[in-house]
């Protein structure tokens, strides 16, 4: 039932619409928060997570500025989201509808082959499905509810396991990229001692939500505490009784502790050290992305997965081993922005996750200008149709 469509890109509907975790505009037309929080009715530049109020707040705000730098005099006043999660995009959408007044309407996709087709409403305007082709039943009751699907409609589109590696289906692929980048951080930073055998058996304990406390669910703060616990200086033992006793009970807490055993602690390597200062610094400054040097090579393990797979390879050799486009999502994006409409990829993704770095992947292309293959269900006929 899946098909290879070819290569295409993000960019093919978005353009350079496309805003990251930072929230800072890839088209420099519209600034980011840095520059316009106090506009956006933020409090400070510090960034919010894709739940948060303010996060739709700020969204809301670039939505209609995009519209303004794209000329179209029609205010926006209908909004679609599409994602993978309930409680991130699912979340994000409903603030945006109760920030922006605008109509709404939240498609959430996870396919699940072995359960026979089914969409159910989770809110009003969410709809839940198991079938990333529900896409156009989803169109369909929209065009019925009287959506006018035009210049008026902003179209919000999550990158990681929507337009990219499809939940459910490909994104399998997504992870494997990332945890390849933390593992390539983890050989530079540690050498010929890192275990990776350790780091899998520490990274699965805690990446448990009974330590979301500790970690806030942060990949970044994961990964690093793993990284520390690699070198054996702590132990998980003595973590794990420092957080059950309530001694440890944030990652700042962590940093300080971890920075006390470097100072007692004269063999630790130089490296760790610098990582380990790099990250603390971090922060201190409030940013939700403090592990730089995982995060670029994530993104370099990540474009090694676009396109990598030959034309000719079968849809389930491309689905195993390269991060596809979505092609559902690929087809009714490029019909709105046919229509009209504003297309937008908003994302937690990291920047440094997302976009080459200067010194390290000055030869790659942005990740929304990546070329890879389009896998999925067709939906053109039912599309031409609406
Ligand atoms: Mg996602």
């Amino acid at each position: 039932m899946y098909e290879n469509f070819g290569r295409a890109c993000l960019a093919d509907f978005c353009d350079d619409w496309v805003i990251y975790r930072n929230l800072e505009p890839l088209d420099r037309r519209v600034p980011g928060l840095k520059q316009a929080f106090y506009e956006m009715e933020l409090r400070s530049a510090q960034i919010p997570r894709k739940q948060d109020r303010d996060y739709a707040k700020a969204a809301v705000w670039f939505i209609n500025r995009i519209q303004s730098a794209r000329k179209v005099a029609t205010p926006v006043s209908e909004i679609l989201f599409l994602g993978d999660t309930l409680f991130n995009d699912g979340r994000a959408f409903s603030n945006l509808v109760a920030e922006s007044h605008w109509r709404g309407a939240c498609f959430i996709g996870a396919e699940r082959l072995d359960q026979p087709p089914a969409s159910q409403l989770e809110a009003p305007a969410i709809q839940l499905a198991n079938r990333w082709s529900a896409l156009v039943e989803w169109l369909q009751r929209l065009r019925q509810q009287e959506f006018k699907l035009d210049d008026r409609t902003a179209v919000v589109v999550d990158i990681d396991k929507t337009a990219l590696g499809a939940k459910g289906r490909n994104d399998k692929v997504i992870d494997l990229a990332r945890l390849a980048g933390i593992y390539r951080t983890m050989h530079s930073v540690l050498g010929e001692d890192f275990n990776q055998t350790l780091f899998e058996e520490h990274y699965h304990e805690l990446n448990r939500s009974r330590y979301h406390t500790l970690t806030a669910d942060n990949q970044d703060y994961l990964a690093y505490i793993c990284m520390v616990l690699n070198t054996q200086i702590v132990q998980l033992e003595e973590l794990v009784g420092e957080f059950e006793h309530k001694s440890l009970e944030n990652f700042e807490q962590v940093l300080r502790w971890v920075n006390s055993r470097l100072l007692s602690n004269p063999a630790a390597g130089l490296t760790l050290r610098e990582v380990h200062e790099a990250i603390s610094s971090s922060v201190r400054t409030g940013d939700p992305t403090p592990f730089k040097s995982f995060r670029r090579q994530e993104f370099v393990s990540t474009m090694e997965h676009m396109g990598n797979m030959p034309d000719n390879a079968s849809v389930q050799e491309l689905l195993d081993h390269e991060i596809t486009l979505t092609e559902e999502v690929y087809q009714v994006a490029l019909w709105c922005k046919a229509r009209g409409c504003q297309l937008l990829c908003l994302s937690d993704k990291p920047d440094e996750a997302s976009r080459p770095h200067a010194r390290i992947s000055p030869e790659l292309s942005p990740l929304h200008r990546a070329r890879t293959h389009r896998v999925g269900v067709n939906l053109q006929p039912a599309l031409a149709a609406l």
